[in-house]
C-alpha cells in the first residue's frame, strides 16, 4: 500500500469510529464545561427581548411585563445581538416550533393546575399522530372519552362542538386538526402569559442564551474530507460538547471573492436555514474562520448518488428500477418542499443527492438556488450543470420550477442508464453540442427502461415546459399519480424500507489522494466590504437543529435539572 492509501485508511478509521460511537461517547469531557447554563440573572436582557415577565419566585403570577406585545418584542424587540438575529417572539415559535421551547412549555402546563388537561390533550394528540394505522381507531376513541366527555376530570370544555364531534358513518379517519388548532389558540390565550413569568420560561431563556453564543471552529473536531466543491472541501466533523457528527462545508473567502461567489454563499446559507425537510440537508450553524466561511450541515454518511451510480460497482453501474424510483420519490418530496417555499433549485443531479446511514436521500448544495419573491412567478439566468439544464434555461428565457423537473428527468435517466440522456457513454463532448441535443434531439431509451419508467422520463424531459410533468397547484400530485411503479406510494422514511442500506463500516467517498487539492488563490486581498459580507454569513446557530441535537444526544436532559417541587434550582433563583 502506498503512503496515500495509508493516509486514507487512517483517516477512514478515525471517522468510522467517531460516527459509530453512541451519542455521548465521543464527547470531550473537558469541553463539557462549556455547556453550563448561565445563571438567570445573566440573561435578563435576553429574557426581556423574548417577552418574558419579571423573574419568577417572589411574587407569583407576576404581571408578565411585555407579555402583551407577543407579536415580536418592543422597540428593542427582535434580537440585536448574539445569534438571535431575525428571531421572532411569537407563541408559535417559542412554544410549538422550537423543540426545547416546546418541552419546557409542556412541563409548565403539566404543573399548572388549570392547564394540565390541555397539556395532556396536546401530548395525546401528538402520540396519536405517530401511532400505527391499525391502532388509530382505538386511540381516537380513547382520546375522545378522556378529553371530550362532558363532566370528565379532564374534559376540555374550551373546544367547540365541531372540533369534538364524533364522525359518523363512513367518515375518513379523524385527524383532530381542528381540535389541535383550537387547543393551541386556547393555550396562547390563557397559558402563554403565565408561562412567561414561570421558571420554565427562565430555563428556556437560559438555553436560548447558550444557543446564541458565538460559534467558532474550536467547537468542532474535524475528520476526513468527504468531497470537494467549487470553493472548498467538505469534511466530516463532530461537535465537541455533544458528540454529534456533522458535515462542514468550507468556502474559501479569497476564492469566493475572486470568483464572485459571495452572493451564492449567502443564498445557500439563507435557504438551508429556512427549509426544514427530511429530504433536504439541514443547517446546524454558519460561522467563519480567518480564511473560510463554514456551513455545518446534516452529515450524509452514505455518499452521493453519482458515486453510487458509477463507483460502487464499476462493472455494473446504474440502479435497478425500484431503487431508482425510490430515490426519485424522495427527491420529488424534497423538490416539492422547496417549491412550496418558492425556491427554484436549478442544480439537481446525482452528485447533489446524498445518502444517510439508513439509505434515505436528501438534496444538498443550494448554491445555485433562487428564491422567488411573493408574487414573482418567473426568474431568469443561466444556471445549472451542462447536460442537466432545461431548454428554457439554455434559450435564456424566463422560467420557473419546471426546470427542476427536467433535471429530475435527467437524474432518473442517469440512475437507470448510468449515463446522461444527452451523452453517449464515455463520450467527450462540447457543451455547445450538449445544448444542441437538449434543444433539438429526441432521447433514446434502452431496454433497461420499463414502459412506465420511460413514460416518466419522457414526461419529465418534455422540451416544452408547459407540457412537462411537475409542480401544479402547490404539489406534485399529478406527477406522483402518473408515474412508474411506486412514485405514488409513500416513500416517507419509515414507511418504505430503503432498497439499499450503506455499510456502516465503509466510507463512500473517494480516497483522499483522489479528492484533488485546490491551488492557492493569489492576488486577492480581503477588505472591509468582504468582512461585512462574511459577518452577514456567519449568523451562528440555527435554533431548531441545535435544540434537536441537545435533546437527541441527552445533553438537554443533563442540563435541565429541577429540584424538589416547590423549590427553584440555584441557577434560576434570583
Ligand atoms: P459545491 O456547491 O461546491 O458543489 P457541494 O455542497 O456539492 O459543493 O459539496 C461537494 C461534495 O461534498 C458533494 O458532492 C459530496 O460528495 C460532499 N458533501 C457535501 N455535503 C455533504 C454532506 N452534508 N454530507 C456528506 N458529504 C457531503
Ligand atoms: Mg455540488
Ligand atoms: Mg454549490
Amino acid at each position: 500500500m502506498d503512503i496515500g492509501g495509508l493516509e486514507t485508511v487512517v483517516a477512514n478509521s478515525a471517522y468510522v469510529s467517531a460516527r459509530g460511537g453512541p451519542g455521548a461517547s465521543g464527547r470531550d469531557r473537558r469541553q463539557r464545561a462549556r455547556l453550563r447554563l448561565p445563571h438567570i440573572t445573566q440573561c435578563e436582557a435576553l429574557r426581556a427581548r423574548l417577552g418574558g415577565g419579571h423573574p419568577p419566585g417572589g411574587t407569583h403570577g407576576a404581571q408578565g411585563g411585555g407579555a402583551q406585545n407577543g407579536g415580536g418584542g418592543g422597540p428593542d424587540g427582535v434580537a440585536a445581538g448574539g445569534g438571535l438575529a431575525g428571531e421572532d417572539a411569537s407563541f408559535r415559535w417559542q412554544c410549538v416550533e422550537q423543540p426545547i421551547g416546546k418541552l419546557l412549555f409542556q412541563r409548565f402546563l403539566e404543573g399548572a393546575p388549570g392547564l394540565a388537561a390541555a397539556g395532556a390533550l396536546w401530548a395525546e394528540l401528538e402520540a396519536y399522530e405517530r401511532c400505527e394505522e391499525a391502532e388509530r381507531s382505538g386511540a381516537a376513541a380513547a382520546l375522545r372519552r378522556r378529553f371530550f366527555t362532558p363532566g370528565g376530570a379532564e374534559h376540555c370544555s374550551f373546544l367547540s362542538a365541531a372540533a369534538t364531534a364524533t364522525p359518523t358513518g363512513e367518515a375518513p379517519p379523524t385527524d383532530f386538526g381542528q381540535a389541535r388548532r383550537e387547543l393551541l389558540a386556547h393555550l396562547e390565550a390563557v397559558a402563554w402569559t403565565p408561562y412567561r413569568a414561570s421558571p420554565e420560561f427562565g430555563r428556556f431563556v437560559q438555553f436560548k442564551w447558550l444557543e446564541g453564543q458565538t460559534v467558532s471552529a474550536e467547537a468542532f473536531v474535524d475528520f476526513r474530507v468527504l468531497g470537494k466543491g467549487g470553493f472548498g472541501e467538505v469534511c466530516a466533523c463532530q461537535r465537541r460538547t455533544t458528540g454529534k457528527m456533522y458535515a462542514n462545508k468550507r468556502l474559501n473567502k479569497k476564492r469566493l471573492k475572486k470568483r464572485q461567489g459571495y452572493e451564492a454563499a449567502l443564498v445557500e446559507k439563507r435557504i438551508l436555514a429556512r427549509v426544514h425537510s427530511r429530504f433536504i440537508v439541514s443547517l446546524a450553524c454558519a460561522f467563519q474562520t480567518k480564511t473560510d466561511l463554514c456551513l455545518v450541515m446534516t452529515l450524509m454518511n452514505g455518499g452521493d448518488l453519482r458515486y453510487h451510480v458509477y463507483n460502487v460497482d464499476e462493472d455494473n453501474p446504474g440502479f435497478p428500477e425500484p431503487r431508482a424510483v425510490f430515490y426519485t420519490a424522495q427527491i420529488l418530496l424534497g423538490l416539492e418542499h422547496l417549491h412550496q417555499h418558492r425556491i427554484v433549485y436549478r442544480d439537481l443531479k446525482p452528485e447533489n443527492v446524498l445518502l444517510d446511514d439508513a439509505g434515505h436521500v436528501r438534496l444538498s448544495d443550494m448554491g445555485l438556488a433562487v428564491e422567488l419573491k411573493e408574487g414573482q412567478t418567473k426568474t431568469r439566468g443561466y444556471a445549472g450543470t451542462p447536460g442537466f439544464m432545461a431548454p428554457e434555461v439554455l434559450r435564456d428565457e424566463e422560467y420557473d420550477w419546471a426546470v427542476d423537473y427536467f433535471t429530475l428527468g435527467v437524474t432518473l435517466y442517469e440512475m437507470l442508464e448510468a449515463k446522461g440522456p444527452f451523452r453517449r457513454r464515455g463520450e467527450k463532448v462540447e457543451n455547445k453540442e450538449v445544448t444542441r441535443r437538449i434543444l433539438h434531439d429526441p432521447v433514446s431509451y434502452s431496454d433497461r427502461f420499463s414502459p412506465a419508467a420511460r413514460a416518466a422520463c419522457e414526461g419529465l424531459l418534455a422540451k416544452d415546459s408547459s407540457a412537462r410533468l411537475g409542480f401544479r397547484e402547490n404539489d406534485c400530485a399529478q406527477l406522483k399519480g402518473a408515474s412508474p411503479t411506486s412514485l405514488h406510494t409513500p416513500s416517507l422514511p419509515g414507511l418504505v424500507p430503503p432498497p439499499f442500506v450503506p455499510d456502516p463500516r465503509r466510507v463512500y467517498a473517494k480516497d483522499l489522494g483522489d479528492v484533488g487539492a485546490f491551488s492557492s488563490v493569489r492576488g486577492v486581498e480581503l477588505d472591509e466590504g468582504d468582512a461585512a459580507l462574511c459577518d452577514t454569513f456567519a449568523s451562528g446557530t440555527v435554533p431548531i437543529p441545535w435544540q434537536e441535537e441537545l435533546i437527541e444526544t441527552g445533553v438537554f436532559k443533563e442540563l435541565n435539572i429541577w429540584g424538589p417541587p416547590g423549590t427553584l434550582p440555584p441557577d434560576l433563583d434570583p
